[in-house]
């Protein structure tokens, strides 16, 4: 079956990529929560975080990097920015090809909804 993620990493399907390295994407969200709204997804294809082995922890770490550089790079470090993983259904996972969602540029609530 076929992977939207993938096919992004893949530059098969369009996206506004804001970074890009060996291991890892970054890309505004089509359907923005927040005034800034980036995922950041492993080019490797792990459906969800239950999946994530010991030989990816390296790339697990790598993701959080991305999403501080994006912070800083989008001006939010320093006023506070979520970070999400979404896992299966309860949580609203929807695309089953892991991914940090970086969002911030607005006062976050707590709980979740
Ligand atoms: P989740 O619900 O945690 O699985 O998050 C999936 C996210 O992917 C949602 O925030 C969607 O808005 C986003 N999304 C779905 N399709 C695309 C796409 N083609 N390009 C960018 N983001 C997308
Ligand atoms: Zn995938």
């Amino acid at each position: 079956m076929g992977c939207l993620f993938c096919d992004i990493v893949e530059k098969k399907k369009p996206a506004k990529i804001l970074y890009e390295d060996n291991d890892a994407i970054a890309f505004e969200d089509i359907n923005p929560q927040s005034p800034i709204h980036v995922l950041v997804v492993p080019k490797k294809h792990i459906s969800t975080s239950l999946d994530i082995k010991e030989e990816d922890y390296s790339l697990i770490g790598k993701l959080f990097n991305i999403a501080n550089i994006i912070a800083k790079q989008k001006g939010v470090a320093e006023r506070g920015f979520r970070l999400v993983m979404n896992c299966n259904r309860e949580s609203g996972q929807t695309v089953f090809h892991i991914h940090l969602h970086v969002l911030g540029g607005r006062l976050m609530h707590w709980p979740p909804g």
